[in-house]
């Protein structure tokens, strides 16, 4: 009996040691529900509120400090080890599988859309400010292609260019003419014919406003600018053969330094998550009215995230490598929770590369290049969201789509995903691309605003998850150039593709 309790006492202790912070991630994550909630009974001021969101307001930015280097350095490294074929095959499968998990979605989002029909639920509230576009989606394909190439690489780490619609109100003569003032003075007789009230009405036609596209910028890192210029320059490294030696290892350095920060850091997430969720429920409206109104909306776009992350991914890959899918997700369960708190695939990205390693065991040159790029392009949750998004907002609106309406949904949806960057709310911004592309009115974005910061932490998920099981299957489809040998490292097998003389040993990590 004694013997029994304590083989059992062992095998707690054991998953504990082993599962220690996923355990404490998830307590985390109820301590943080349940004490927002508690929080909000007691009516905290805006002042309080900011206060006590601090030690979430830390774990941000200590994720987001790890960004850059991180991304820099991995694709730097990461593409510089491998031999052009290998990188362009890699590159092209990588992309290719991106684009049609995207496709995917966005099509499993357009047939729950259809057949909820949240729309008809929903009531539409007049917006004051009617009809003013925010931005063309023109516009915003080229600012999408802007931001491929910066102009200024120190810049595009703190902004991203950004086109903006200045309103100006026409003044040429034919409208000035229009616009002069006119006003008709009429009043109200008794029946002595005396006037008892006279009214004035104001029949000036409202002044012509055209909308002038100006170049501007907005604050938040330009991370699609800086993954294409390190991928760029991690190929060209590659190629450089000796002389490319030094910068690739100070790369390896700086990318295994920033993950030795990463696995100090993790041990203050799970404090840091409990008043980052906190704080955001204190925050939030009340969730009845909310509930009432969008319901339907978000049990829609749950649901669709549910299906695709639930089945349709795990089944792609469990077609593809031919392993449990759920032993993969366990590996990834931690990442997954930061990206609910954090609501920001790239700030998670410290934390997808950590679980990829070292409990999934995907080869890092592979996680490297596949989890930069798609923490970047590859918004399975996104695109999915902005498809249900754009049809109910055309459901709120009696808009009746033709199919051409629904294929141009489905592709606008899977661009404005990639366009998307890996922060808070970025799906919001890019949902003009889609609206506007049928037509449909970019105010309507009001109507979904209550919801979407729960929502956005949802699809995070999703995304992370879809970039980590192509980092999986990746690392299967590409197993054989990426031979595993025991100790051999990547940065052998460097030198072994460039032929090339090793550095000097110091530089290398195990
Ligand atoms: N928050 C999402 C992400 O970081 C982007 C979005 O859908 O708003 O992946």
């Amino acid at each position: 009996m004694a013997v029994a309790l304590d083989a059992i006492l062992a095998r707690i202790k054991d998953v504990c040691k082993r599962n220690g912070l996923l355990i404490l991630s998830v307590l985390s994550v109820t301590i943080g529900c349940l004490l927002g909630f508690f929080l909000r009974t007691r009516r905290l001021s805006q002042q309080e509120i900011s206060y006590f969101q601090f030690p979430g307001e830390l774990l941000m930015r200590m994720l987001k400090m790890l960004i850059l280097p991180l991304v820099v350095s991995s694709l730097m490294s990461g593409l510089a080890a491998l031999d052009a074929k290998t990188s362009s095959r890699l590159g092209i499968i990588t992309v290719t599988y991106y684009l049609w998990t995207t496709f995917v979605a966005v099509v499993v989002g357009i047939i729950m859309v259809s057949i909820i029909h949240p729309g008809g639920a929903a009531q539409k509230e007049s917006t004051e400010e009617g009809g003013k576009p925010i931005m063309s989606s023109a516009d915003a394909l080229l600012d999408l292609i802007r931001n491929m190439f910066p102009a200024n690489l120190v810049e595009a780490t703190f902004k991203q260019y950004r086109t903006r619609s200045i309103p100006i109100i026409k003044s040429n003569k034919a409208s000035s003419e229009s616009t002069t003032r006119r006003i008709i003075i009429y009043g109200v007789q008794d029946e002595n014919g005396s006037n008892v009230q006279n009214f004035a009405l104001d029949i000036t036609p409202p002044p012509e406003v055209i909308y002038k596209s100006e170049p501007g910028a907005s604050d938040g890192m330009n991370v699609l600018g800086i993954v294409i210029f390190s991928a760029t320059m991690g190929i060209m490294l590659g190629r450089m053969g000796n002389s490319g030696v030094p910068l690739v290892s100070f790369c390896q350095c700086l990318n295994e330094s920033v993950m030795k920060i990463v696995a100090v850091a993790v041990w203050y997430f799970p404090f840091g998550i409990v008043f980052l969720i906190a704080g955001k429920i204190l925050e939030m409206d009340d969730p009845s009215a909310i509930g009432k109104k969008l319901g339907f909306y978000a049990i829609t776009v749950v649901c669709g995230l549910v299906v695709h992350g639930l089945f349709i991914l795990p089944m792609m890959y469990f077609f593809i490598t031919k392993k449990n899918p759920i032993v993969f997700i366990r590996g990834i369960l931690q990442a997954l929770l930061i990206a609910l708190a954090t609501s920001s695939s790239s700030a998670t990205l410290p934390i997808t590369f950590k679980c990829l390693l070292e409990n999934n065991h995907v080869d890092r040159r592979i996680a490297r290049f596949v989890l930069p790029v798609g923490a970047t392009i590859n918004m399975d949750g996104t695109a999915l969201y902005e498809a249900v998004a754009a049809i109910f907002i055309a459901q709120v609106n009696n808009y009746e789509l033709d199919f051409g309406q629904i294929i141009t949904i489905s592709i606008t949806a899977t661009a404005a995903s990639i366009g998307a960057a890996g922060i808070p709310q970025a799906g919001l911004v890019t949902m003009v691309i889609v609206l506007t592309s049928v037509g449909l009115p970019t105010d309507d974005i009001t109507l979904i605003i209550a919801v979407d910061w729960a929502l956005d932490r949802f699809r995070t998920m999703i995304n992370v998850l879809g970039d980590a099981l192509a980092a999986g299957i990746m690392a299967h489809i590409c197993r054989k150039e990426f031979i595993k040998d025991g100790d051999e490292l990547e940065e052998g097998l460097f030198a072994l593709n460039r032929k090339v003389d090793l550095p000097p040993p110091c530089l290398y990590w195990s």
